[in-house]
Order: structure tokens, then C-alpha cells, then sequence
């Protein structure tokens, strides 16, 4: 297949694929297939391998909040009051559902991350960085700070099928092309 940026050809690549998260930092995926451009070195996901990729970042995620200290955590009726609404419309609403505010089960109870809460309330975007690149130099230091900015998996949620034609053929765009490319690496490599 070629590619529609730059006219290289996708190559078919299965293997570890590792990716930075703007939020959970490092993060590799095992077995997962892709295609890549052997020239732009943009990605091609099918949707299988998108929900690969969403999981492993939801599971790193939630490892990430059941290490912190339960008292980092508000209850549902706590955030609620705290962001001016009902418990109905925090469940309810979208950019929480979707994340935006840091949570966890604790029992059966949902709980929310105080710090992320806070910051959703003056920003509607309560996520925040949860590793810290290593800082070896300051050549390394600039370099990871450029990788963090943007993800391939912050630009999931934007696509559709309706927009991209790709979806219903069970491939489509990750990549942001906005952004650099991201690492990859495959045993293919
Ligand atoms: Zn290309």
C-alpha cells in the first residue's frame, strides 16, 4: 500500500511496539500488527491494534492510581461538590467519562483524584503528566519534552468512521501528523 503522504510504501510490521504517552510515559504493547512507511515512518493501525494500544494505556493508567495513597482521592459526591454540580452530571458528563478527570475503583466505589480534579475545575482538563522522564542531561531533558507533548494515542479519540473512510476498511491514521514521528520498534526493525 502506498502512502498517501509522501508516496512510500507501508510495510507490514508485528512485534513490540513502543510508544510514548503524554500522561503514563513509556509504554510497550507486545504482539501487536502495523504498518509502517518505509520513508515518512508514519503508522497505520487497524482497529484491533488500536484497542491493543488503548488498553495497555488504560491499564498503565489505573496501575499508575492504585499505587497512590487512597487519601489522593475524593469521593464521587466530594468531586461533585468541589466542581459546583450534581453526582448526576458528574457521571454524566462526557469529558469526565472519557477521562479527563484521573479515577479509580476503590471497592466498588469510584474515586477521584483530588489533584485532578482541582485541575479540571480551572482548566476542564484534569490530566496531567504521571512519570517523569529521566534527566540525564539537558540534551536528554529537551528531547523527552518534545516526545511528550503529543501522543498517538491523544489523537484517538478525533476519528470516526464517518471521517475516515480508512475505519470501516479496518485501517486508519493514528498518526498525528502534526507531531513527529513516533518511536517504533518491531522485531522487523
Ligand atoms: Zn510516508
Amino acid at each position: 500500500m502506498k502512502c498517501h503522504e509522501c508516496g512510500g510504501t507501508y510495510i507490514e510490521k508485528a512485534g513490540d511496539l513502543e510508544i510514548d504517552d503524554k500522561y503514563v510515559g513509556p509504554l510497550t504493547i507486545g504482539a501487536v500488527d502495523y504498518l509502517r512507511c518505509n520513508r515518512c515512518r508514519e503508522y497505520l493501525f487497524s482497529l484491533k491494534a488500536a484497542t491493543q494500544i488503548e488498553e495497555a494505556r488504560e491499564r498503565a493508567l489505573d496501575q499508575m492510581m492504585q499505587s497512590k495513597p487512597i487519601s489522593a482521592f475524593i469521593s464521587a459526591a466530594a468531586a461533585a461538590d468541589l466542581l459546583g454540580m450534581s453526582r448526576q452530571a458528574l457521571h454524566k458528563h462526557r469529558r469526565i467519562r472519557r477521562g479527563f478527570i484521573f479515577k479509580t475503583q476503590f471497592g466498588d466505589k469510584t474515586v477521584y483524584l483530588r489533584e485532578s480534579v482541582l485541575l479540571f475545575k480551572a482548566n476542564s482538563d484534569g490530566r496531567f503528566p504521571l512519570w517523569k522522564p529521566v534527566e540525564s542531561t539537558k540534551y536528554t531533558k529537551q528531547v523527552q519534552y518534545t516526545r511528550e507533548r503529543e501522543t498517538v494515542l491523544d489523537a484517538m479519540p478525533q476519528f470516526s468512521g464517518e471521517s475516515f473512510p480508512e475505519l470501516r476498511s479496518g485501517v486508519f491514521y493514528i498518526q498525528n501528523t502534526r507531531t513527529a514521528p513516533l518511536r517504533g520498534y518491531s522485531h522487523a526493525q
